[in-house]
């Protein structure tokens, strides 16, 4: 499903590159993690599947279920079926949190050529994930994000992703500094929404978070590249050993 093969990406302001040729592919239904130490690019990765500007690739490709995503807009990406959740959720005022999501939900239907939901489907079916989230109707008439606490967001993402039924999702969770319940929360959104047609890539910083995500493939990005994958075990063998040794390893 996801296929990232030789991605070389560079700062478009600066002759700087951060992605040295990434390779990576999920697998329908599995969740991987990307781990690695602050710098090595596994943000860079996550903005340059969502299309942000800034950001050149200049060699490499990545591909959803075999459509090209890097030449698409980030709303054509999202209609593809990919999902990105960011360290920094942005706040849009004036913009209710339930009328975002119904101009979301409809667009990615639409692009997958499915009828509008109207408004009472909609209704029930955003009461439903809402409640099963634990997120109170109030929050949905907010405008989005704005004012939201730091945990309110993180459920509110999980909201997202839940009502837009992606096949692949992207969590960066580096730096955000996530307390233990807000983690919970990511972990338990991400948990309910395992499916064997949806895939998971997971970038974090810590250990913390596989801990209650179970990841099925555990990547370690350093540099701009992965340098070594393995099962969970690997994402123990850091949180014991740090990064360095990782390196010294694979250099040796
Ligand atoms: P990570 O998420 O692994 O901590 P990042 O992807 O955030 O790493 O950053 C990788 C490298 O690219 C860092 O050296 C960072 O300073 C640099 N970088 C990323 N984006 C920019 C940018 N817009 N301007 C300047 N440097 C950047
Ligand atoms: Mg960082
Ligand atoms: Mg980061």
């Amino acid at each position: 499903m996801l296929e990232i093969k030789g991605l070389r990406v560079k700062l478009e302001e600066e002759d700087k590159e951060i992605l040295k040729g990434v390779d990576l592919t999920v697998e329908p239904g599995r969740v991987h993690a990307i781990m690695g130490p602050n710098g090595s690019g596994k943000s860079t990765l996550s903005y340059v599947l969502s299309g942000r500007e800034g950001y050149e690739v200049t060699d490499g490709s990545a591909t959803l279920d075999g459509e090209d995503l890097l030449d698409l807009e980030p709303e054509e990406r999202a209609a593809l079926g990919l999902f990105l959740a960011f360290q920094y959720p942005v706040e849009i005022p004036g913009v209710g949190n339930m009328t975002f999501l119904r101009t979301a939900v409809n667009a990615q239907r639409k692009a997958r050529g499915k009828e509008e939901m109207n408004a009472t489907d909609f209704l029930k079916l955003i009461r439903a994930k809402a409640k099963d989230l634990k997120i109170d109707a109030e929050m949905l008439k907010r405008p989005v994000n704005v004012g939201f606490s730091g945990g309110e967001k993180k459920r509110n993402e999980i909201l997202q992703m839940a009502m837009l039924e992606p096949k692949m999702c992207i969590l960066d969770e580096t730096d955000s500094g996530l307390d233990v319940d807000a983690m919970k929360l990511v972990a338990d959104g991400v948990n309910a929404l395992r499916d064997a047609g949806r895939g998971f890539l997971v970038i974090t910083h810590y250990q913390r978070l596989l801990d209650h995500i179970k990841p099925d493939v555990v990547h370690i990005m350093s540099d701009g590249r992965i340098i070594k994958s393995g099962g969970p075990e690997l994402a123990i063998e850091v949180e014991e050993n740090g990064y360095a040794d990782i390196k010294a390893e694979v250099t040796a």
